[in-house]
């Protein structure tokens, strides 16, 4: 990532950069592309500098695809250390708002509002509702299970 300029916006501060490469591949990474489709702006959240709200202003440009038996027929150029595809917010701040417990609902959002972020308490419990279910041993015993004072037979 290239940074253009570091300016003042309100509270905060805004990066603008821009990918420096010259040509990018979608995802079946087989032929990059330096056919520019288009350009534009994409503005992402990034994690507090000090209590300072930083936003950056990646200027993104979308590619033709140059496979043409690629079903992606253009493409934006990605940059998975700085924010995955369609996120609004970094990767760093992505991660510093992993549900956790005691992050979520108000709670989160106080805690947050101390670390500096903005954030409302509907968005951790979305987060938190978005985790995958935790992965599930093997199954032994299918059945009710049994209470100490029940017998059955
Ligand atoms: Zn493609």
């Amino acid at each position: 990532m290239h940074v253009d300029a570091v300016t003042r916006m309100g509270q905060g501060v805004l990066i603008t950069a821009r990918i420096p490469d010259n040509d990018s591949a979608c995802q079946s990474r087989t032929i990059p592309s330096c056919r520019v489709h288009s350009r534009y702006r994409r503005l992402l959240t990034d994690v507090t500098c000090g209590d300072v709200p930083v936003t950056i202003d990646l200027r993104t440009r979308r590619f033709f695809c140059g496979n043409r038996s690629c079903s992606t027929r253009t493409f934006a150029e990605q940059v998975p250390a700085l924010a995955q595809r369609h996120a609004r917010r970094t990767v760093a701040l992505s991660t510093l708002l992993e549900p956790r417990p005691g992050w979520a609902g108000r709670a989160g959002a106080r805690l947050a509002a101390r670390l500096g972020i903005t954030v409302f308490r509907s968005l951790l419990i979305r987060l938190l509702r978005a985790l995958p279910d935790p992965a599930m041993g093997q199954i032994r015993v299918l059945g009710p299970m049994r209470t100490s004072g029940l017998q059955i037979g």
